[in-house]
């Protein structure tokens, strides 16, 4: 399954164009790294794909497996196999982990467009709750989390680093077959860093596709990127391998950007 970006354009409610033309194929079995600064639109593309309503795609095309991803709807999109893990994820007070979790994946689970009739058909394609019991321990064991986070209210008071964690939590728990995540390392620790290094690891394989979004290069020393892609102004300006993470590190972004703009003048 190939996510493939071509010439994306997206605005704002306002107007303000934020995606100039956005080209990018993510296929099964790769991880590819979207770096760039602070408001180059890194958030943007992946709230675009996942199809949150803000953003309003104004030219180009997003397809999934060959499916046209901007005429589906959200669920539909998570239905797909796309997964977003937020870069600033909402808190739900009074609404425990457990429940968040299993609530979620039966909803995915749930036959598309079919409006429930009794309780029990809407059920019927629920995930058996030791099942469900069963893989929440394996993944919370994966992720070194702590028993008690499973009562806690979603990312209700959560610190900044167990917000990150529970939407590894919830990445691990929905096995996406493209994993968007959004500056999931952005504010961890090292400790923190390492073991949500190890969940992408993880979920690495030859059916998923990863884009990891990041502002820093730190991640990339425990995961090891496929492609690099810089993203300035709405657009991806570079692509390389690992050693352009190296190259950005070292030198910053305004080496791409010069380069940039020295190519145009
Ligand atoms: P990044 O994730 O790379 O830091 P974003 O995609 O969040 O960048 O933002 C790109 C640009 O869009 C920035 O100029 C930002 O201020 C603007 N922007 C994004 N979302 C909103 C919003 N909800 N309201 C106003 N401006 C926004
Ligand atoms: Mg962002």
């Amino acid at each position: 399954m190939m996510l493939e970006i071509r010439n994306l354009h997206a605005r704002l409610s306002d107007g303000r164009e934020i995606l100039k033309g956005i080209d990018l194929k993510v296929d099964a079995g790769e991880v590819h790294a979207i770096m760039g600064p602070n408001g180059s639109g890194k958030s943007t593309l992946a709230l675009t794909v996942m199809g949150h309503p803000r953003y309003k795609v104004t030219r180009g095309e997003i397809t999934y497996g060959g499916r046209d991803v901007i005429k589906m709807a959200v669920d539909e999109r998570a239905r797909a196999g796309l997964f977003l893990a937020f870069q600033y994820p909402a808190a739900i007070p009074g609404v425990s982990v457990a429940n968040f979790l299993r609530t979620a994946i039966n909803a995915r689970r749930a036959e598309p467009g079919v409006t429930a009739g009794t309780a029990a058909e809407a059920r019927k394609n629920d995930m058996p709750i030791p099942q469900f019991v069963k893989l929440l321990a394996e993944k919370m064991k994966l992720l070194e989390i702590d028993d008690s986070y499973k009562s806690r209210s979603v990312n209700d008071g959560f610190s900044g680093g167990e917000k990150k964690r529970l939407e590894t939590l919830q990445m691990h728990m929905f096995g996406p077959s493209l994993a968007l995540m959004d500056e999931t390392d952005s504010g961890l620790d090292i400790d923190a860093l390492k073991i949500v290094a190890h969940a992408i690891e993880a979920l690495r394989g030859p059916e998923v596709g990863i884009l990891l979004i990041t502002h820093y290069e730190r991640i990339l020393r425990f995961v090891q990127p496929d492609f690099v892609h810089v993203l300035i102004d709405g657009r991806v300006v570079r692509t390389g391998g690992r050693e352009l993470a190296a190259e950005l590190e070292a030198k910053g972004y305004e080496f791409v950007r010069e380069e940039l703009y020295a190519g145009r003048a």
